[in-house]
């Protein structure tokens, strides 16, 4: 391997601006290694990351099982196409299946093509199972809903930035307010046509909103009196995040590490990515039935990449990862502890004027517009004090570390936390 000359911050920024198309807007660090909990720039300045890359590191950086798992399989076998069968899907697919319990999984890579097929799948089992005259279905979603990027996932955002000259639009969606039961309650009321619901459980893009206590619960009893298909998108707060294997578990009693994981809310069609990985490789998924899932036929869908064997070992490790080092119960303890913290905290901030989540997706409020530059502003300054995060809105900072956190890093994070909001006060 060739030796790569050492590169300063500046110049990788640069290289970046000039080379890269600018879609985003990063925070000025530039990041060369990243173990457990902790990530480091290419000064080797060391900062406890609480982004997580949008809770994709759930089980920590380079997490040494699923790298062995990765490294191992991509020194036997690293894509064959679904044109073949190979000698790892079938066992990730039964594990997963076993662990989500579902009997169906079907693996795709990003998370905006596990909703697109989660989409489709609806969409022919309204067509097939429920008797919904074909290009009618209507699928009801949620105003502030973050689900990817594609051009049909941009047709129901109502992001502007997101979605201004990239029409025309897909049609067949229908936006209702979220946490907003008499609202989805009408939805499905005055139309024959809804085949699904698609939901998060916690809007993470949109600033981590936690719907109200029993929201889901009652919304999938609505769509199952409507036979309209639940279709939760788990894809940043699944896989442990939220305290629970799954945000769907809703007041099950998770938080018992024997808990077998099954959901209160069980949604009809589950959607999986990021941490389905560990942050390794693109995995994602979609669970479902048979009654859901048979609907698709050969050629009716598909990915040359989906599937392949490194993702499948990788999958496989990286949800081992999440049982073996009780992350679900981790990240319940740890979001307690953290959010308690804050809460004292802020009583004597001005700063700040609430902090909200559930398990380590937590975010705080910024007593300030939406258009201004404070958020950002104070990521910088953590940025400074060794902490990582990003704003998720002008005025919303969410906090969404690894789950492999001890309570000692925990701490050491709060009052460092604690520390850049006070020196920002002054
Ligand atoms: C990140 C995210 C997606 C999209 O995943 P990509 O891998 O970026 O395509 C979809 N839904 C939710 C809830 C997400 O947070």
């Amino acid at each position: 391997m060739a030796v790569l000359e050492q590169m300063t911050s500046q110049q990788a920024i640069e290289l970046e601006n000039k080379y890269g198309a600018h879609n985003y807007h990063p925070l000025p660090v530039v990041l060369s290694r990243g173990e457990g909990v902790y990530v480091w720039d290419v000064e080797g300045k060391k900062y406890y990351d609480f982004l997580s890359a949008y809770s994709a590191v759930n089980q920590g950086h380079c997490h040494p099982k699923i790298v062995s798992a990765m490294v191992n399989q991509a020194e036997t076998l690293t894509l064959t196409s679904r044109a073949f069968y190979n000698d790892m899907l079938g066992r990730f697919e039964k594990y997963a299946t076993e662990t989500f319990h579902f009997d169906k999984l079907l693996p795709m890579n990003t998370g905006a093509e596990a909703v697109e097929t989660a989409l489709k799948i609806c969409r022919k089992w309204a067509y097939e199972k429920k008797g919904i005259s074909e290009n009618e279905a209507q699928i009801i979603v949620c105003e502030n809903n973050f689900h990817g990027r594609t051009t049909t996932i941009i047709s129901f955002s109502n992001d502007p930035v997101a979605r201004k000259n990239f029409g025309p639009f897909t049609k067949g969606f229908i936006k209702i307010e979220y946490d907003n039961l008499n609202a989805l309650k009408e939805a499905l009321e005055c139309n024959a046509n809804i085949a699904g619901f698609l939901v998060e459980p916690i809007q993470g893009e949109a600033g981590v909103y936690v719907p109200s206590e029993g929201y889901l619960k009652a919304a999938r009893e609505l769509c199952e009196k409507h036979n309209v298909l639940f279709i939760a998108d788990e894809v940043q707060t699944g896989i442990a995040r939220t305290g629970r294997l799954l945000a769907t578990c809703g007041n099950c009693s998770c938080t018992d590490k024997h808990c077998s994981g099954v959901p209160e809310v069980k949604p009809d069609i589950l959607i999986l990515g990021k941490a389905l990985s560990g942050g390794a490789y693109p995995v994602s998924a979609v669970l479902a039935n048979n009654d859901i899932m048979n609907v698709i036929k050969p050629g009716n869908h598909g990915s040359t990449f989906g599937g392949n064997p490194v993702a499948a070992a990788v999958g496989m490790a990286a949800l081992e990862v999440i049982k073996n080092e009780e992350l679900a119960e981790n990240a319940y303890q740890l979001g307690k502890l953290f959010r308690s913290e804050l809460e004292k905290f802020i009583l004597g901030c001005d700063l700040v004027s609430s902090v909200r989540g559930k398990g380590l997706l937590n975010a705080i409020l910024i007593n300030d517009t939406e258009e201004s530059s404070t958020a950002w502003d104070i990521c910088m300054a953590l940025k400074a004090n060794g902490l990582l995060a990003k704003p998720t809105h002008g005025n919303i900072i969410r906090f969404a570390p690894p789950l492999v956190m001890t309570k000692e890093q925990l701490l050491d994070c709060v009052s460092i936390i604690k520390k850049t909001l006070t020196e920002f006060s002054k």
